[in-house]
């Protein structure tokens, strides 16, 4: 039995929560597979009820919890993500881009990973008023660096497809903290030999998404350039609504959209529900691997065929291409399970 926590958010939160929950409602039926889900508050709406963005209990809940789920939450993101991450130590932070059949796509045939480290950098939130100035400080350690880019190596040998980490980061202007990333990155490197590495900056990889995007396997990079990369990658593929990640620590992970709560189009049924549904497909993966549980990859498996086969049949949402409803969409989806 598997106790999943999911936090159903804000804005298209709740949507695309029911959606995935219906989706794996069908999964556990047709496959026996033991989960149970409980919903948990978090985000503007349980800072208005309770004061509090994370309140206590929910994180209480999480803690008990084998793997968590977690729709976007609104203006309070700060107080609940970056919290989640920080206090579960969920240092990778994993943000798969994709092709799918039929996408609005810049490119075809791309499948890379950016591997974002995910505890560190600008988004420690220390920040100062200095006079009229404002100032952030900007950390960068040699173990969190090394943590992650062992992490992305592994990922390269165990993806096994073009066999290539990509380190990128801006060593060339910020030489103390972007030169400890690279020169640690370059460190690991010699521990896979059998994996080719190459590195680049900042610039030139948002560029290089653009005009050769197939070209890459698994980028490894600090936390602001992975964020503002991964979205642009997730568009590249065919857009923010196809786009899952992966929170990971040692013993404990959070699968989330890479998307925020697209205030703008909520409670209208034109959420794509997708990128929550390949949330879930990863959790699977990663449940699979702890727990050494093969009927975990199986329902992976059949979560990503079933949206893959919608998809290729030309169902889709509008973010896509399409002019089908959240509900619509999901009910296909289902019924796209084998
Ligand atoms: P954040 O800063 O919290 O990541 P944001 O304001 O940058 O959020 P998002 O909510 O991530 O914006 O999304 C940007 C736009 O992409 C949305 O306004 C919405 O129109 C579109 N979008 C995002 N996710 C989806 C989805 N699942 N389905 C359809 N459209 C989406």
């Amino acid at each position: 039995m598997y106790q999943i926590a999911l936090i159903t958010g804000d804005g298209i939160g709740p949507e695309i929560s029911e959606s995935m929950i219906k989706v794996l409602e069908a999964v556990n039926d047709r496959l026996d597979l033991k989960i149970k889900i409980e919903k948990l508050e978090a985000g503007d709406n349980a800072l208005k009820k309770t004061g509090k963005a994370l309140p206590e209990s929910t994180l209480e809940s999480i803690k008990k919890s084998n793997a968590c789920l977690k729709a976007p939450v609104g203006e309070s993101a700060a107080d609940v993500i970056i919290v989640l991450r920080r206090m579960l130590n969920l240092y990778a932070n994993i943000r798969p881009a994709k092709s799918y059949p039929n996408m609005p796509a810049l490119k075809n045939n791309i499948d890379l990973v950016i591997v974002r480290e995910n505890t560190e950098d600008l988004y420690t939130g220390m920040e100062f008023d200095l006079g009229n100035a404002a100032v952030a400080l900007r950390i960068i350690s040699e173990n969190a660096s090394r943590r992650i880019a062992k992490y992305a190596f592994l990922m390269a040998t165990q993806r096994n497809q073009k066999r290539k980490v990509t380190c990128v980061h801006k060593s060339n202007v910020m030489r103390k903290t972007d030169g400890l990333f690279a020169r640690s990155c370059n460190e690991v490197a010699k521990g896979f030999q059998d994996i080719h590495f190459d590195q680049m900056y900042v610039d030139a990889c948002a560029m290089n998404l653009i005009r050769q995007p197939e070209t890459f396997d698994v980028i490894v990079t600090t936390n602001l350039f992975g964020d503002i990369l991964s979205d642009e990658a997730a568009q590249v593929v065919g857009g923010l609504g196809m786009a899952p990640a992966a929170n990971i620590g040692d013993d404990f992970a959070l699968f989330e959209p890479v998307h925020g709560a697209a205030f703008d189009i909520a409670g209208k049924q034109a959420a794509n529900p997708s990128s929550f549904i390949l949330s879930a497909k990863m959790m699977f993966e990663w449940l699979g691997m702890k727990n050494n549980d093969q009927k975990c990859f199986e329902v992976a498996k059949k979560i990503e065929s079933a949206v893959y086969g919608v998809v290729q049949n030309g169902i889709k949402t509008k973010d896509i291409g399409g002019n089908i409803t959240t509900s619509e969409f999901t009910e296909h989806v289902i019924s796209n399970i084998t």
